[in-house]
């Protein structure tokens, strides 16, 4: 079966943006591929954190990925600090990734406006942890939202140099796979900008928020002062894509036709997403309390999911360290 490979960074709950960006697709991809989904934490240290909390964070998130429906029995959890694997093949890719490719990399950008004083190599290289990640496992398959696209399409060019510069064939050219309708959800806050944890948490619904705080984020939610020419503005517009994935056919459009008629107030459409994703999310935070019950079982859930990924990993580091001229730990 062809692999796929996905993760989060473990920097706070994740969001209606990591759910539908990604996480739904892994759900559904489970049943026709072997899949590896990753909680990130080596990634999660370019940025500014604080090391008492990630613990916390890795098992928040784990937490999140049971309860929204990754199946253990089927797929493969991970830790990515657990597997020494994935920086030792960071470091190799490195050595064939020109810098000029990642100083193009459009979130490198970004974060360093972000945190100007927080650049430094491991930043820069986010993109080759990330191709190292991919194909330790030789994974084809990365449901990702759309901001990680340029993050791909490195990892296609560093995998074609390296294949190039030692001869070999290792590894498949993964691809990432986008839900087209939801690749991209917008901030409550800053709707030109993409939900994001780095926003603050008044900016995104948490599929674990209760819902008093759902109804008061979506109430204060950034509209416009009114409809005002032909474009729908952002924020109203991400209010209504929220709508349509949530709410029932008749709720979108009984409100999207008193939008085009230029009737609609915003607090109407606010009351009806709020009570609909309130509604929606109820079953996830049933889940997770339950889990938040069960250390035992999530200490196993991980214990199972790293061994069964060591065996991909190790074969896989024999390969490049053989193709390489480097040295195996037998
Ligand atoms: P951070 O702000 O810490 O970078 P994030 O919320 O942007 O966090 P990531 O951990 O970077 O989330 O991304 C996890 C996954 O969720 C990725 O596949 C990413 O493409 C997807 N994703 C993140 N935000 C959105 C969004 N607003 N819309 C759709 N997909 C998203």
């Amino acid at each position: 079966r062809k692999r796929v490979f996905s993760g989060i960074r473990p920097t706070g709950q994740i969001h209606l943006g990591n759910y539908l960006g990604a996480i739904k697709s892994w759900i559904e991809l489970q049943d026709r591929y072997e899949c590896i989904y990753a909680i990130v934490d080596y990634h999660g240290m370019t940025t500014p954190y604080d090391p008492a909390e990630m613990r916390a964070n890795v098992r928040e998130l784990l937490i999140d990925y049971l309860a929204a429906g990754v199946d253990p029995e089927r797929s493969i959890l991970i830790v990515q600090s657990a597997l020494p694997e994935h920086t030792e093949l960071a470091w190799i890719l490195g050595t064939v990734t020109p810098v000029s490719w990642l100083e193009r990399v459009p979130t490198y950008k970004e974060k360093v406006e972000q945190h100007p004083d927080y650049v430094h190599l491991g930043l820069l290289s986010y993109g080759v942890l990330m191709a190292a990640d991919i194909v330790l496992y030789k994974a084809e398959v990365v449901p990702v939202g759309e901001d990680q696209l340029p993050h791909l399409e490195l990892a296609r060019e560093i995998v074609r140099r390296f294949h190039h510069l030692f001869g070999v064939r290792i590894f498949p050219e993964p691809q990432a796979l986008v839900q087209e309708d939801t690749a991209r959800i917008m901030s409550l806050t800053e709707p030109e900008k993409k939900m994001s944890k780095s926003l603050g948490p008044r900016s995104l619904i948490a599929l674990a928020d209760p819902p008093e705080e759902i109804r008061d984020k979506i109430m204060k939610a950034v509209t416009d002062t009114g409809p005002a020419g032909e474009e729908m503005s952002p924020g109203v517009a991400n209010l209504f894509h929220l709508l349509k994935l949530f709410g029932t056919e008749e709720e979108y459009a009984q409100l999207r036709a008193e939008y085009d008629a230029g009737t609609l107030r915003y607090v109407n459409l606010k009351r009806t997403l709020a009570d609909a994703l309130i509604r929606s999310l109820e079953p996830f935070r049933r889940r997770r309390a339950e889990l938040e019950n069960d250390p035992a079982y999530l200490e196993r859930v991980l214990r199972e999911g790293i061994r069964r990924a060591r065996v991909i990993a190790r074969q896989t580091m024999e390969e490049v360290k053989t193709a390489c001229g480097l040295m195996l730990d037998e």
